[in-house]
């Protein structure tokens, strides 16, 4: 026959025989045990085992009782949660939660004169990549990718997918820089060897940022310094790798980060648009929106438009950026419309949408509006595009013409920030425009302040001599409310009125009317 004990997985007999003999040496008078039982073909029986003696009066034991629930679905599906959680679905890499855990436990056990080294590896315009072949291609090339980085790597490396085409490498106890070098060149190596898909072959660069320690730092530090080498690496022309160098990074470190931050804001879907409301004056009805862009940062919170779009301004960023927008802003209306201005007698929303000089300027610009007017459906005389009086005054001949191509597509245009420029009339009268929002430094000291009141009163006497509307913005006051009234003032925008919303917030039926638009919500910027 064959001992009880034989039926206990090798690895599980120590621990049952420990509490079995502490149960007999009256140290316990029960005891609970997660084991494991072989079956007789071996595989392997999870059992929760609960025991307890049974004595009489004297305090001798009489017998045991003992309890046996097999566990091993529950602890299958522990095991798999468990692996979910340290790992990307789609790779089957390890994931950003495990992959930071795995650097800290690399940072505290590093030895004296050894290093640690993180490679931050992205895919170079993956975007424009996974557009043309479609989502099911894009994450076949994914995962392709994966596996020639898992078998390019040094065993004891650890990989891992951060999402999207972001791989991370962590090298453990170096002795050298070279050492992580000729591996990224392997890597690099490995991405760029032309990618068989199901229906397609394609070439793939990388870019690489190293970051390497040898001294006191964190994993978040280490992770940040090789992302900022990588966003090096991509402008100093892609496909190649940097390694991280605080001289060269350290001072230009902040904005470098929102840089590379604000580069996959939009892969990573960070933004987000607020809708503020305009008022008629005249009826106090809600005609529409501005759209005002937001950033959702995942470490600095929810940031403003002023943070942020001059770096976009000065990267270019701004391009795709403002196209987001426009796209997204002209769908949310295009929604309103179809929800609430069939049920409301009220004419269509009308969306307004800042657009920035260097989008101006872009040759591509009335083409890029027209594809998104057609892909959201939104009818083009809903759409009013507002632009400064500086972007205009750049190169007024050829402004000319990309305002009037966008007129003759049907939608409006605005002078935005109005007074605060240094446009003259003469081009005032040229440029196809009908609105001018009056800045809101003016609307500032409206009723209050004689100069501010007779500035305003001379910019909508203006504005209607141009036969333009005048639209005030950041009216936060009653007497201001007063003031734009009396003056004759068209449109009116504010907190007074409402603050910016996200969409989800304004809901399928935006109110026509201001009743529900007083209250600053949670989350307004
Ligand atoms: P803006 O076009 O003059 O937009 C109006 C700004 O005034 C918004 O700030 C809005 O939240 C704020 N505002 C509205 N009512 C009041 C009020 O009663 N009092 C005060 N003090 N402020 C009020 P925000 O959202 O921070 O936007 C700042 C600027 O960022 C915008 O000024 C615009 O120039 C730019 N911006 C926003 N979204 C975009 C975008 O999608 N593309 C581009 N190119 N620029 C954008
Ligand atoms: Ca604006
Ligand atoms: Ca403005």
């Amino acid at each position: 026959g064959i001992e009880i004990i034989e039926l206990t997985h090798p690895d599980d007999r120590t621990v049952s025989q420990e509490a079995r003999e502490r149960l007999a040496r009256n140290e316990v008078s029960s005891y609970r045990l997660e084991k494991r039982y072989l079956r007789p073909d071996g595989t392997v029986v999870w059992a929760a085992l609960s025991v307890s003696v049974v004595r009489d009066l004297e305090g001798n034991a009489m017998y045991m009782i003992g309890q046996l629930e097999d566990i091993t679905d529950r602890k299958a599906l522990a095991d798999r949660l468990a692996y979910e959680a340290a790992h990307d679905a789609m790779t089957g890499l390890s994931n950003r939660s495990s992959f930071t855990e795995r650097v800290t436990q690399a940072l505290d056990r590093r030895q004296r004169n050894r290093m640690v080294a993180v490679l931050f590896i992205d895919l170079d315009h993956f975007k424009l990549v996974n557009d043309s072949l479609g989502h099911a291609l894009g994450d076949e090339l994914v995962v392709t990718v994966a596996q020639r980085l898992r078998s390019a790597i040094r065993p004891g490396d650890v990989i891992a997918r951060f999402g999207g085409d972001e791989f991370v490498v962590l090298c453990d106890n170096l002795g050298g820089v070279e050492a992580v070098s000729a591996l990224a060149e392997r890597l690099l190596a490995a991405v760029a060897e032309p990618i068989t898909l199901t229906t397609d072959e394609v070439f793939v660069t990388a870019s690489i940022g190293i970051a390497v320690s040898d001294g006191d730092t964190t994993a978040e530090t280490l992770l940040r310094h090789a992302d900022a080498a990588m966003y090096q690496a991509k402008n100093d022309g892609r496909a190649r790798a940097i390694v991280f160098e605080p001289d060269r990074h350290g001072s230009a470190m902040t904005a470098l980060r929102t840089g590379t931050d604000l580069h996959r804001s939009l892969e990573r879907d960070e933004l987000v648009v607020h809708y503020q409301p305009i008022v008629t004056l005249r009826t106090g009805r809600v005609i529409g929106f501005e759209a005002l862009v937001r950033w959702n940062h995942p470490e600095r919170g929810l940031l403003g438009p002023d943070e942020f779009i001059h770096f976009a301004e000065e990267t270019g960023l701004i391009v795709p950026i403002g196209a987001w927008v426009l796209e997204t802003a002209c769908r949310q209306t295009a929604r309103w419309q179809a929800l609430r201005d069939a049920e409301v007698s009220a004419p269509p929303l009308v969306i307004n949408v800042n657009l920035s000089p260097r989008q101006l300027a872009e040759p591509t610009l009335a083409s890029t509006v027209a594809r998104i007017i057609a892909a959201t459906g939104i009818d083009a005389a809903s759409l009013c595009l507002e632009l400064t009086e500086n972007a205009l005054m750049q190169n007024v001949e050829s402004t000319i013409e990309a305002l009037r191509a966008l007129r003759n597509m049907g939608l409006h245009l605005s002078i935005d920030d109005f007074g605060t420029g240094y446009s003259s009339l003469s081009y005032l009268k040229r440029f196809p425009v009908e609105a001018l929002k009056i800045d809101r430094s003016f609307i500032d000291g409206l009723g209050r302040e004689p100069e501010d009141t007779s500035i305003v009163e001379a910019i909508v006497t203006l504005a209607h001599a141009l036969g333009l509307t005048a639209v005030a913005e950041g009216l936060e006051t009653e007497t201001q409310l007063e003031a734009l009234r009396t003056i004759g003032c068209d449109y009116a925008q504010g907190y007074l009125l409402g603050y910016p919303l996200p969409a989800d917030a304004v809901g399928d039926h935006p109110a026509d009317d201001l009743t529900t638009w007083h209250t600053k919500p949670a989350g307004a910027v």
